[in-house]
Protein backbone atom coordinates (compact mmCIF):
# COMPACT_ATOMS: atom_id res chain seq x y z
CA UNK A 1 0.00 0.00 0.00
CA UNK A 2 1.20 3.40 -1.12
CA UNK A 3 1.45 5.94 1.99
CA UNK A 4 1.48 9.34 1.56
CA UNK A 5 3.90 11.47 3.45
CA UNK A 6 3.38 14.78 3.79
CA UNK A 7 6.43 17.45 3.28
CA UNK A 8 9.66 15.83 4.11
CA UNK A 9 11.76 16.93 6.57
CA UNK A 10 15.31 16.49 7.81
CA UNK A 11 14.67 13.84 10.05
CA UNK A 12 13.73 10.48 9.36
CA UNK A 13 10.75 10.63 11.64
CA UNK A 14 8.40 7.40 11.25
CA UNK A 15 8.93 3.59 10.08
CA UNK A 16 6.12 1.32 8.73
CA UNK A 17 7.02 -2.09 9.87
CA UNK A 18 5.57 -5.53 9.32
CA UNK A 19 5.39 -7.69 11.72
CA UNK A 20 5.75 -11.75 11.18
CA UNK A 21 1.96 -11.96 12.32
CA UNK A 22 0.53 -9.48 9.44
CA UNK A 23 0.60 -6.58 12.07
CA UNK A 24 1.63 -3.43 10.56
CA UNK A 25 2.52 -0.13 12.62
CA UNK A 26 4.32 2.75 12.38
CA UNK A 27 7.45 3.06 14.94
CA UNK A 28 9.12 6.14 15.94
CA UNK A 29 12.93 6.32 15.18
CA UNK A 30 13.78 8.23 17.73
CA UNK A 31 12.58 6.34 20.81
CA UNK A 32 13.60 2.91 18.43
CA UNK A 33 17.15 3.91 18.99
CA UNK A 34 16.70 3.81 22.84
CA UNK A 35 16.69 -0.17 24.60
CA UNK A 36 13.88 -1.46 26.13
CA UNK A 37 11.74 1.51 25.26
CA UNK A 38 8.70 -0.23 22.86
CA UNK A 39 6.87 2.35 20.70
CA UNK A 40 4.16 1.87 17.91
CA UNK A 41 0.91 3.31 16.41
CA UNK A 42 -1.18 1.06 14.68
CA UNK A 43 -2.75 1.04 11.25
CA UNK A 44 -5.53 -0.81 9.87
CA UNK A 45 -3.31 -3.58 8.45
CA UNK A 46 -3.33 -6.54 10.25
CA UNK A 47 -6.60 -7.51 12.45
CA UNK A 48 -9.70 -9.57 12.02
CA UNK A 49 -12.64 -6.87 12.55
CA UNK A 50 -14.63 -6.43 9.09
CA UNK A 51 -16.27 -4.20 7.13
CA UNK A 52 -15.57 -0.27 8.29
CA UNK A 53 -14.06 -1.52 11.28
CA UNK A 54 -11.29 -3.72 8.94
CA UNK A 55 -9.31 -4.77 10.28
CA UNK A 56 -7.15 -4.01 13.69
CA UNK A 57 -9.62 -1.86 15.29
CA UNK A 58 -8.56 -1.43 18.90
CA UNK A 59 -11.09 -0.15 20.72
CA UNK A 60 -14.00 -2.37 22.09
CA UNK A 61 -16.29 1.17 22.24
CA UNK A 62 -17.17 1.05 18.24
CA UNK A 63 -20.46 -1.36 18.33
CA UNK A 64 -21.29 -3.31 16.58
CA UNK A 65 -17.59 -4.35 15.85
CA UNK A 66 -17.57 -7.17 18.18
CA UNK A 67 -15.70 -7.71 20.87
CA UNK A 68 -13.94 -11.14 20.77
CA UNK A 69 -12.32 -9.71 17.22
CA UNK A 70 -10.92 -6.78 19.09
CA UNK A 71 -9.43 -8.82 21.60
CA UNK A 72 -8.05 -10.79 18.90
CA UNK A 73 -6.64 -7.64 17.90
CA UNK A 74 -4.71 -6.81 20.84
CA UNK A 75 -3.86 -10.27 21.08
CA UNK A 76 -1.86 -9.98 17.69
CA UNK A 77 -0.37 -6.36 18.39
CA UNK A 78 1.00 -7.48 21.77
CA UNK A 79 2.77 -9.79 19.32
CA UNK A 80 3.61 -7.71 17.49
CA UNK A 81 5.23 -5.11 19.78
CA UNK A 82 6.82 -7.87 21.43
CA UNK A 83 4.86 -7.23 24.82
CA UNK A 84 2.68 -9.38 26.93
CA UNK A 85 -0.97 -9.66 26.30
CA UNK A 86 -2.01 -8.88 29.68
CA UNK A 87 0.70 -5.29 30.03
CA UNK A 88 -1.83 -3.29 28.58
CA UNK A 89 -3.43 -0.50 30.75
CA UNK A 90 -5.26 2.06 28.61
CA UNK A 91 -6.56 5.58 28.57
CA UNK A 92 -10.23 6.46 29.23
CA UNK A 93 -10.30 9.31 26.61
CA UNK A 94 -13.24 12.31 26.78
CA UNK A 95 -10.95 15.10 25.73
CA UNK A 96 -9.87 16.40 28.81
CA UNK A 97 -6.47 17.26 30.13
CA UNK A 98 -6.43 14.77 33.15
CA UNK A 99 -3.32 12.27 33.68
CA UNK A 100 -3.03 9.20 36.04
CA UNK A 101 -0.02 7.64 37.14
CA UNK A 102 -0.56 4.07 36.48
CA UNK A 103 1.55 0.78 37.64
CA UNK A 104 1.60 -2.79 37.91
CA UNK A 105 -1.55 -2.93 39.58
CA UNK A 106 -3.21 -1.47 36.86
CA UNK A 107 -2.61 -3.93 34.20
CA UNK A 108 -4.74 -5.22 31.97
CA UNK A 109 -7.67 -2.51 32.31
CA UNK A 110 -9.29 -1.15 29.40
CA UNK A 111 -8.76 -4.80 27.81
CA UNK A 112 -9.21 -7.61 30.21
CA UNK A 113 -10.33 -5.80 32.99
CA UNK A 114 -12.93 -3.26 33.96
CA UNK A 115 -11.40 0.12 33.78
CA UNK A 116 -11.83 1.35 37.29
CA UNK A 117 -11.30 5.56 35.95
CA UNK A 118 -13.25 7.62 33.46
CA UNK A 119 -12.31 10.48 31.81
CA UNK A 120 -8.03 10.17 31.94
CA UNK A 121 -6.67 11.30 28.51
CA UNK A 122 -2.89 10.61 29.05
CA UNK A 123 -1.10 8.14 31.25
CA UNK A 124 2.30 7.83 32.81
CA UNK A 125 4.60 5.12 34.49
CA UNK A 126 8.13 4.55 35.89
CA UNK A 127 7.45 1.06 36.39
CA UNK A 128 8.62 -1.77 33.71
CA UNK A 129 6.31 -4.37 31.99
CA UNK A 130 3.73 -2.44 31.49
CA UNK A 131 2.20 -1.31 27.79
CA UNK A 132 0.44 2.17 28.11
CA UNK A 133 -2.82 2.13 24.96
CA UNK A 134 -4.52 5.59 23.64
CA UNK A 135 -6.94 5.45 20.64
CA UNK A 136 -6.74 7.84 18.11
CA UNK A 137 -8.34 8.45 14.02
CA UNK A 138 -7.44 11.98 13.60
CA UNK A 139 -6.59 13.71 17.44
CA UNK A 140 -2.85 13.86 18.05
CA UNK A 141 -0.81 10.71 20.04
CA UNK A 142 1.84 12.30 22.42
CA UNK A 143 4.71 9.84 23.38
CA UNK A 144 7.19 11.08 26.14
CA UNK A 145 10.23 9.41 27.44
CA UNK A 146 12.35 10.75 30.58
CA UNK A 147 15.79 9.34 29.30
CA UNK A 148 17.60 10.19 32.68
CA UNK A 149 14.76 9.18 35.22
CA UNK A 150 13.47 6.64 32.90
CA UNK A 151 9.43 7.61 32.96
CA UNK A 152 6.88 7.51 30.00
CA UNK A 153 3.98 8.80 29.07
CA UNK A 154 1.45 8.76 26.32
CA UNK A 155 -1.31 11.58 25.66
CA UNK A 156 -4.36 11.76 23.10
CA UNK A 157 -4.42 15.19 22.63
CA UNK A 158 -7.67 16.42 19.59
CA UNK A 159 -8.48 20.38 19.15
CA UNK A 160 -9.37 20.40 22.69
CA UNK A 161 -6.98 19.03 24.92
CA UNK A 162 -4.34 20.70 22.38
CA UNK A 163 -6.05 24.07 23.04
CA UNK A 164 -5.71 23.14 26.98
CA UNK A 165 -1.97 22.54 26.60
CA UNK A 166 -2.27 18.37 27.34
CA UNK A 167 1.22 18.48 26.64
CA UNK A 168 2.42 20.50 28.95
CA UNK A 169 0.14 19.00 31.74
CA UNK A 170 2.00 15.74 31.15
CA UNK A 171 5.43 17.57 31.67
CA UNK A 172 4.25 18.62 35.08
CA UNK A 173 2.77 15.41 35.88
CA UNK A 174 6.13 13.68 34.86
CA UNK A 175 7.97 16.52 36.89
CA UNK A 176 5.46 16.21 40.56
CA UNK A 177 5.76 12.46 40.24
CA UNK A 178 8.88 11.52 38.79
CA UNK A 179 11.49 14.63 39.13
CA UNK A 180 11.75 14.91 35.41
CA UNK A 181 13.02 17.89 33.81
CA UNK A 182 11.74 18.69 30.62
CA UNK A 183 15.43 18.95 29.07
CA UNK A 184 15.65 15.35 29.55
CA UNK A 185 12.70 14.52 27.65
CA UNK A 186 12.32 12.89 23.91
CA UNK A 187 8.65 14.38 23.16
CA UNK A 188 7.16 12.18 20.09
CA UNK A 189 3.94 14.03 17.69
CA UNK A 190 2.04 11.24 15.91
CA UNK A 191 0.21 10.55 13.07
CA UNK A 192 -3.36 13.00 12.76
CA UNK A 193 -5.11 14.81 10.85
CA UNK A 194 -2.92 17.40 8.98
CA UNK A 195 -3.63 21.50 8.32
CA UNK A 196 -4.61 20.62 4.86
CA UNK A 197 -7.47 18.61 5.57
CA UNK A 198 -8.82 20.22 9.14
CA UNK A 199 -10.93 22.63 8.53
CA UNK A 200 -12.49 24.49 12.06
CA UNK A 201 -14.89 27.55 12.69
CA UNK A 202 -14.11 30.57 14.13
CA UNK A 203 -15.24 29.50 17.63
CA UNK A 204 -12.15 27.30 18.06
CA UNK A 205 -9.84 29.82 16.92
CA UNK A 206 -10.99 31.73 19.67
CA UNK A 207 -10.70 29.26 22.09
CA UNK A 208 -7.16 29.08 21.20
CA UNK A 209 -6.10 32.63 21.01
CA UNK A 210 -7.47 32.96 24.83
CA UNK A 211 -4.36 30.33 25.49
CA UNK A 212 -1.41 30.91 22.80
CA UNK A 213 0.16 33.82 21.83
CA UNK A 214 -0.72 35.94 19.20
CA UNK A 215 2.90 35.10 17.54
CA UNK A 216 1.55 31.15 17.64
CA UNK A 217 -1.63 31.27 16.88
CA UNK A 218 -0.73 32.83 13.40
CA UNK A 219 1.62 30.14 12.57
CA UNK A 220 -1.26 27.55 13.77
CA UNK A 221 -3.83 28.81 11.94
CA UNK A 222 -4.29 29.60 8.63
CA UNK A 223 -7.81 31.54 7.16
CA UNK A 224 -9.64 29.56 4.97
CA UNK A 225 -13.00 31.86 3.67
CA UNK A 226 -15.20 33.81 5.93
CA UNK A 227 -15.28 32.32 9.77
CA UNK A 228 -13.09 29.30 8.72
CA UNK A 229 -9.51 28.23 9.27
CA UNK A 230 -6.88 25.31 8.67
CA UNK A 231 -5.58 24.57 12.09
CA UNK A 232 -2.28 22.41 12.36
CA UNK A 233 -2.34 20.21 15.62
CA UNK A 234 0.93 19.05 14.85
CA UNK A 235 2.26 22.71 14.89
CA UNK A 236 0.47 24.12 18.35
CA UNK A 237 1.92 21.07 19.99
CA UNK A 238 5.06 21.36 19.01
CA UNK A 239 4.53 25.17 19.99
CA UNK A 240 3.26 23.53 23.41
CA UNK A 241 6.23 21.37 23.90
CA UNK A 242 8.95 23.94 23.54
CA UNK A 243 6.98 25.99 26.13
CA UNK A 244 7.03 23.38 28.37
CA UNK A 245 10.97 23.34 28.07
CA UNK A 246 10.95 20.00 25.93
CA UNK A 247 14.51 21.03 23.42
CA UNK A 248 13.66 21.45 19.97
CA UNK A 249 16.07 19.13 18.81
CA UNK A 250 14.27 16.44 21.49
CA UNK A 251 10.73 16.54 19.26
CA UNK A 252 9.74 14.58 16.92
CA UNK A 253 6.76 15.30 14.82
CA UNK A 254 5.07 12.96 12.80
CA UNK A 255 4.01 13.86 8.43
CA UNK A 256 1.65 11.23 8.04
CA UNK A 257 -1.51 12.75 8.16
CA UNK A 258 -4.75 10.22 8.94
CA UNK A 259 -7.35 11.84 6.36
CA UNK A 260 -4.90 11.79 3.73
CA UNK A 261 -4.33 7.65 4.10
CA UNK A 262 -7.80 6.25 4.68
CA UNK A 263 -7.16 3.15 3.49
CA UNK A 264 -4.35 2.66 5.68
CA UNK A 265 -5.57 4.45 9.17
CA UNK A 266 -8.78 5.18 10.56
CA UNK A 267 -9.95 8.93 10.49
CA UNK A 268 -12.73 10.30 11.47
CA UNK A 269 -13.16 13.31 9.67
CA UNK A 270 -13.31 10.85 6.43
CA UNK A 271 -15.49 7.84 8.03
CA UNK A 272 -17.25 9.56 10.82
CA UNK A 273 -18.12 7.60 13.53
CA UNK A 274 -18.55 3.99 11.63
CA UNK A 275 -14.73 2.89 11.81
CA UNK A 276 -12.42 1.76 13.77
CA UNK A 277 -9.28 3.38 16.28
CA UNK A 278 -6.07 2.84 15.93
CA UNK A 279 -3.91 2.84 18.90
CA UNK A 280 -0.44 4.30 20.05
CA UNK A 281 1.60 2.71 22.74
CA UNK A 282 4.48 2.80 24.45
CA UNK A 283 5.95 0.44 27.00
CA UNK A 284 9.58 0.42 29.19
CA UNK A 285 10.43 -3.17 28.69
ZN1 LIG B 1 -4.25 15.35 5.39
Amino acid sequence: MSIKILKKNDKNILKLKKARNGVEYFSFEALEKYEGLINGFSTRIGGVSEGPYASMNLSFSREPDNKEGVLENYKRMAEALGVKEDSFVLSYQEHSTNVRVVGKSDMGKGVSVERDYRNIDGLITNERGITLGAFFADCIPLYFYDRKKQVIGLAHSGWRGTCKKMGAVMIDEMTKNFGTDAKDVIACIGPGICQDCYQVSEDVYEEFSKNFKREDIDSIFREDGKDHFRLSLWKANETVLKEAGVLPDNIFTSNICTACNPDLLYSHRIMGDVRGNMAAFLALK
